[in-house]
C-alpha cells in the first residue's frame, strides 16, 4: 500500500534521456551476468552497495528470502550459484531514471525456469533486486497459444466430453487416486492456490467445512463490505468487471469465490471437515482424516496447505463473570448483524476493524452502543488510503496510465520489507496532514490514535501484526460525534447485566461483542496436527520488526508464509485478496516442481524464535 515508488532523496534536476538509464542497466547486468557465469559470488556481491537488499522468490533460493549487503549476497550465491545456473539477464522493458537512482524491470534464466524481477540502481551499485521465479520449463502454464483447444476435432472411439472428463476426476480423486495436495481451508486462499494448482496439473483437493464456496465472507456480519478497493482484490486469472463495486459487498464476494471456484475446475470438498493430520515421514506422505458425509475418509497427499485463515481461529477474552452473564455474548466472528438489537445497549469490547464495522451497524439499526478501548488504533480515511496510499498501484488511475495488476504486485514486491516503512512514513505523514482535522476531532472525544510505532501506518501493522487498524468508511465520524460512546480502559468483568471496567465505569449490556481478534494460524496447526508440530514450525505472520505483537529478531520475510517451514511438506498460505493473488503463484510453483522431482535446494530456511 504504497505508491511512493523512489526512497525519499533530493531530486536532480534535469532527467537525462532514457536510453543512458539503458547503458548503465545494461552495462550492470552484463557484468552481474559475467561474475554469475563465472561462479564469483564474491564479484557479484561487490556489485551490491553496502546499504543494499535483494528479495528473492524462489528464483536462486527455492524460498521467499530478502538477503543484505554485499556479505548476504555473497553467502546466497556461494550456496546457489552452481545448481540455479543464472544466465540471460535482460531489462525487459526501457529502463528509467537518473545516475542516481535507475530503475530497470528484468527477465533472466535458472536451470529450472524462466523469471523476472526488478533492478534499482545507486550510481554503479545495486541497492535493490527483485528475482521471481516466473514459470518452470517444461512445466509452463497452458495460457494463450499454449491454451487447451476444448474440442478435439477428429474421430476417437474413445472420446471422453469435457463435462465426462471432469465427472470422472470426481469419482476417482480422493478415492481410487491420491492428490498430491490436500488444502484445508477453502476461502479466498485455498481457492486461489486451488486454482494455479489445477493450471500446473497438480492434482489437488480443497477441503472446507462450510456448505459453498464463498461461505468465509457471507458467514461474517452482515453490514461487511471488502475494506480493500476492487483493483487490489482480483483473483488469479479471472480479473473483476469493470463495473464491479469499489468495495465489494461480503456476499457479492461470496457468490463470485464460488463462480469462480466452478469455473476454475477446482476439486472443492464442501461441506467437509479436517479432523486430524499426520506426517508419515517412511512414507513422506500425510495421512489426513476429513468427515465428508458423515463419514471418514483418509487422504494420503505428499504435501499438505493450511488455508485455515488468519481471521479465523477467534480470541475470545476470559473474563470473570461472562457465564453469569444474561445478556447475549458473541465474538465478531459469531455477530449475527443489528436487527434484533434495536434499541437495546451494546457493548463491543475491541477498537478496531471489526470493533467500528459493528458498532456502526449497531448504531443505524437504533442500538445504544459503546465501544471499549484499551489501547490506541491507527485509523486511516479509506478515501485518504485510496488517493494516497493505493493510488498510483491499485486505482481507476493506475489502470489508466497502463498499470497492470500484476506489474502492480511486483512494484510493490520490489520493495524490501526492511526498508518498506522508509516509503510509508511519508504516505502517512501525508494523510495526517490532509485528514488533521477529522484526526483532531477523534482525539478530542477521547480516542486514542497511533500511527504505528513508527509513524509507518496501516500496512506496516498489517504485515507485523496483522491487526491495530481501522479503514475507516463511517464509523469514526459516529465516535467522534459521540453517537457510538466511547469507553477507555481495561473490562475488569461482566455482571448478570453490564460490563465492568477496572476504574470502576460499569456499562450495562444486553449484548457483549468480543472484537478482540483472531490467533496465529499456527494454532490450526497445534488443533489439526499436534502441538508439537506447531510448536516445531512456529509463530506464522510478521516480519520480527520489535514492535508490538512481532517480536524480534528481524525476520526479513513473513513468517512461514508461502515458504518452505520446518516441517517438511507443511505449507500455510494466505492473507489478504493482493497477497492470496500474488504469494500463491510461488506456493504453487514449488509444489509443482516437487511433485515433477525439480531439485528444490531451500537456501535460508528460517529459525523459530517464538511458538505463537
Ligand atoms: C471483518 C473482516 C474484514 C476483512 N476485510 C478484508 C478486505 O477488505 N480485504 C481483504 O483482502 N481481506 C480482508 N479481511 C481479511 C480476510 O479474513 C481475509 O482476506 C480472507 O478471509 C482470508 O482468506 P483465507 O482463505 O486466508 O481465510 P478464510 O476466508 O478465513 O478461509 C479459511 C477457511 O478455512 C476453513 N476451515 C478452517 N478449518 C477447517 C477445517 N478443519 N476443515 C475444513 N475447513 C476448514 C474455514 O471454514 C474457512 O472457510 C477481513 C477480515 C475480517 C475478519
Amino acid at each position: 500500500m504504497t505508491e511512493t515508488l523512489e526512497r525519499p532523496t533530493a531530486e536532480p534536476e534535469t532527467e537525462p534521456a532514457a536510453d543512458d538509464a539503458g547503458k548503465r542497466v545494461a552495462a550492470w547486468l552484463a557484468a552481474f551476468e559475467g561474475a554469475l557465469t563465472a561462479g564469483d559470488a564474491e564479484a557479484a556481491a561487490l556489485m551490491f552497495d553496502q546499504d543494499s537488499y535483494w528479495r528473492d522468490l524462489l528464483a536462486f533460493t527455492w524460498n521467499i528470502k530478502t538477503v543484505e549487503g554485499p556479505g548476504g549476497v555473497r553467502d546466497m550465491l556461494a550456496a546457489t550459484l552452481q545448481h540455479v545456473a543464472p544466465r540471460g539477464f535482460a531489462a525487459s522493458e526501457v529502463p528509467s531514471g537518473t545516475p542516481e537512482m535507475t530503475e530497470a524491470w528484468i527477465e533472466f534464466e535458472t536451470a529450472a525456469g524462466r523469471g523476472r524481477g526488478h533492478l534499482r540502481l545507486k550510481g554503479d551499485k545495486a541497492w535493490t533486486l527483485l528475482t521471481t521465479l516466473d514459470e518452470l520449463k517444461g512445466h509452463e502454464e497452458p495460457q494463450s497459444d499454449r491454451r487447451p483447444m476444448g474440442a478435439e476435432h477428429g474421430a476417437d472411439k474413445n472420446r471422453q466430453t469435457w463435462l465426462e472428463k471432469r465427472e470422472t476426476v470426481a469419482a476417482e480423486l480422493g478415492h481410487t487416486t491420491q492428490p498430491y495436495v490436500v488444502i484445508v481451508g477453502g476461502g479466498q486462499g485455498g481457492i486461489a492456490l486451488g486454482a494455479r494448482l489445477r493450471q500446473l496439473d497438480v492434482p489437488t483437493i480443497v477441503i472446507e467445512r462450510n456448505a459453498r464456496p464463498g461461505d468465509s465472507w457471507r458467514n461474517r456480519y452482515k453490514s461487511l463490505c471488502l475494506h480493500d478497493p476492487v483493483w487490489y482484490d482480483h483473483l488469479p486469472y479471472i480479473d473483476f468487471p469493470k463495473n464491479w463495486p469499489v468495495f465489494s459487498p461480503k456476499d457479492k464476494i461470496g457468490d463470485w469465490l464460488e463462480m469462480y471456484t466452478k469455473v476454475m475446475e477446482l476439486t472443492y470438498w464442501s461441506s467437509t471437515e479436517c479432523k486430524s493430520a499426520k506426517y508419515d515421514e517412511d512414507a513422506g506422505e500425510w495421512i489426513v482424516v476429513v468427515e465428508r458425509d458423515g463419514a471418514d475418509i483418509t487422504l494420503r497427499p505428499k504435501q499438505l496447505v493450511m488455508a485455515t485463515g488468519m481471521s479465523g481461529k477467534p480470541n475470545v477474552p476470559t473474563i470473570a463473570g461472562m457465564e453469569g452473564f444474561k445478556g447475549d455474548q458473541h465474538h465478531s466472528s459469531q455477530h449475527p448483524g443489528p436487527d434484533a438489537y434495536a434499541g437495546k445497549k451494546v457493548v463491543v469490547i475491541g477498537s478496531n476493524n471489526s470493533a467500528h464495522d459493528i458498532c456502526a451497524a449497531l448504531w443505524e439499526a437504533g442500538a445504544d452502543v459503546t465501544m471499549v478501548q484499551r489501547s490506541s488504533t491507527h485509523i486511516v480515511r479509506s478515501d485518504s488510503l485510496m488517493d494516497l496510499g493505493l493510488g498510483d498501484l491499485y486505482s481507476e488511475r493506475a489502470v489508466a496510465s497502463g498499470m497492470t495488476t500484476n506489474k502492480a504486485d511486483m512494484t510493490f514486491a520490489s520493495l524490501p520489507y526492511r526498508i518498506l516503512h522508509e516509503f510509508q512514513i511519508p504516505v502517512y505523514n501525508a494523510i495526517r496532514e490532509r485528514d488533521a482535522d477529522f484526526y483532531e476531532r477523534l482525539a478530542a472525544a477521547g480516542f486514542q490514535l497511533d500511527y504505528g510505532e513508527d509513524d509507518s501506518g496501516l500496512f506496516m501493522k498489517y504485515l507485523r501484526r496483522g491487526s491495530g487498524y481501522y479503514i475507516d468508511v463511517g464509523a469514526s465520524e459516529l465516535v467522534a460525534n459521540g453517537d457510538i460512546k466511547l469507553a477507555p480502559g481495561t473490562v475488569e468483568k461482566l455482571t448478570t447485566a453490564s460490563v465492568v471496567l477496572t476504574d470502576g465505569t460499569e456499562l450495562p449490556a444486553d449484548l457483549v461483542v468480543y472484537a478482540t481478534g483472531y490467533g496465529s494460524m499456527n494454532g490450526w496447526a497445534a488443533d489439526l496436527i499436534s502441538q508439537e508440530v506447531a510448536d516445531k514450525v512456529g509463530k506464522v505472520w510478521g516480519l520480527g520488526s520489535d514492535t508490538a505483537k512481532d517480536p524480534g529478531p528481524w525476520e526479513g520475510e513473513q513468517r512461514n508464509m508461502w515458504k518452505p517451514t520446518q516441517q517438511e511438506a507443511l505449507w500455510f498460505h494466505g492473507g489478504n485478496l493482493h497477497q492470496s493473488r500474488h504469494y500463491s503463484q510461488y506456493l504453487a510453483l514449488q509444489l509443482k516442481a516437487r511433485q515433477v522431482g525439480i531439485p528444490t535446494p531451500v537456501y535460508g530456511l528460517e529459525e523459530v524464535h517464538h511458538l505463537s
